[in-house]
């Protein structure tokens, strides 16, 4: 029975899916104006963890992240500038060369962690008319007004405003990114604004839309959805009106999920999110990263001194998502030293299954009967991590480790299938990989009728030829 701690109410609760046996699953992804650091990468491979449990448990799991391209201002609230525009302005090219360049580095960073490529990635700028949409039911229910700089939802409107972050309203109005000041038209200092109009401290926008709202100050109604109507709409158009699990980093929950609920709930009267999952952050020698303290690692500048992604994938696996983590180099040294024993022994083991003939191929069900209760405890990757260093130390026949270390790896991401020091095999897509690691479970288990249907969608799919060898499956283009 799968538990997850849920921050509305904040408690363990017993996880009750929507539809049976399938998932809806929104996480916050990047504002792409600049290089993500190590603590962002550290809540991607969060989000991948839980994603990958869920599948490990057999979940069908709809996992959508999104790419905030614009109307995120440098405030959480709705004061500042507009990030993308910030780094348009730094790199002297448009907002729209900074979003394809970070998203190709982004897309880059997380590859290399092994992390799954979302079922789907949502760009903010494809998805103007539903959240224009969204505004629109807001005006027409009363539930948000006009002003001639911004829209903005009228918080009185929503009694539950408070919910997720049980704050009081009050603190809401100045601290957390509420209070502009520049529009004396705002009725209560909480109010967020929907869309801003072209004018004001807006007036020289880069990026903005013709929309059907009516300002006096600007024409066609241009100007650009604010930053939380984004994920609201982006989350309904592809996942509905209700989510199973919408997670995001601890910052978001008194301003950016806590303004998703209200927008949501008011325009489609009904629950929003079952499941809010929060992720705490990385600190960097017991302090926050800086910029000014000079500790903001990429994974970029971790890899040019020799590093391998996957070994900081390792470190992240040693620490739950809800508690803080704190990297230092010296704990990505000891992740780089426990990762290679643990490759080493998968190695030895797959060399010693050679030599038995006829050993038992089966996974260990009694190790991942508690590899899945470390998982159902809130996803309690540490713990689950714990029992694969079990399997190594446990008396089984080294062909059962190897099954059953390689099944917990569908959900760890390490790719420990793959043989050290051969970076020719880090070229094969995610996707292959799967079916890949999938076929190599299966012929551990002489389950060879699922071998060959998965050597067949290789073919079909992604015109690959498998052929095997005593080094295992090697891929070759169909000719
Ligand atoms: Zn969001």
């Amino acid at each position: 029975m799968l538990k997850i701690f849920n921050t509305l109410g904040r408690e363990l609760q017993v996880f009750k899916p929507i539809e049976e046996g399938k998932v809806r699953f929104y996480q916050c992804g990047p504002t792409v104006y600049w290089t993500q650091h190590i603590g962002n990468m550290r809540a991607v491979v969060m989000g991948d963890l839980i994603r990958r449990s869920l599948m490990y448990m057999g979940y069908e799991v709809k996992y959508v992240r999104n790419y905030t391209d614009f109307g995120h201002l440098t405030s959480d609230g709705d004061e500042g500038e507009d990030k993308m525009e910030k780094g348009a302005k730094r790199e002297g090219v448009s907002p729209k060369q900074i979003a394809d360049k970070y998203i190709s580095e982004f897309e880059i960073d997380v590859n290399n962690l092994n992390v799954l490529t979302p079922t789907v990635t949502a760009r903010a700028t494809d998805y103007l008319q539903p959240m224009i949409e969204m505004v629109k039911v807001l005006l027409n229910k009363g539930i948000a007004y006009s002003t001639p700089k911004a829209i903005y939802f009228d918080v009185t409107k929503f009694p539950e405003y408070t919910a997720l972050s049980g704050q009081k309203l009050e603190m809401n109005k100045l601290g957390e990114g509420h209070g502009d000041v520049s529009d004396d038209n705002k009725k209560n200092p909480a109010d967020f604004a929907l869309w801003f109009f072209k004018t004001g401290v807006h007036k020289n926008a880069l990026q903005y839309w013709e929309s059907p709202f009516e300002s006096t100050e600007v024409e066609h109604g241009f100007g650009f959805p604010g930053w939380h109507i984004e994920c609201s709409a982006m989350a309904k158009a592809n996942l509905g009106d209700t989510l199973d699990i919408h997670m995001g980093g601890v910052e978001h929950i008194p301003v950016h999920h806590t303004n998703e609920i209200a927008q949501s709930e008011s325009a489609n009267d009904t629950d929003y999110v079952h499941y809010w999952v929060h992720n705490e952050h990385l600190d960097v020698d017991g302090t926050k990263m800086s910029k000014s303290l000079g500790n903001v690692w990429n994974l970029s500048t971790l890899t040019e001194k020799g590093y391998n992604p996957l070994a900081l994938r390792y470190f992240f696996l040693q620490s739950q998502y809800r508690s803080k983590q704190n990297f230092t180099f010296e704990g990505l040294d000891a992740s780089v030293k426990a990762y290679e024993r643990l490759q080493n022994f998968v190695n030895n083991w797959a060399k010693g299954s050679e030599q038995t003939p006829s050993p038992d191929f089966k996974i260990d069900e009694s190790l991942k009967a508690k590899f899945v209760e470390a998982l159902e405890d809130d996803f309690n990757i540490p713990l689950a991590l714990s029992v694969v260093w079990e399997v190594t130390k446990a008396d089984l026949p080294s062909a059962t480790k190897l099954a059953t270390v390689l099944d917990f790896d569908r959900v760890l991401g390490l790719n420990l299938d793959k043989p050290i020091n051969n970076p020719e095999t880090l070229e094969i897509p995610l996707e292959v990989q799967i079916l890949i690691d999938e076929r190599a479970i299966a012929r551990l288990n002489k389950d060879f009728k699922k071998s060959d249907e998965l050597r067949d969608r290789l073919k079909a799919e992604f015109g690959l030829v498998v052929k095997d060898t005593a080094e295992g499956q090697i891929l070759s283009p169909l000719l």
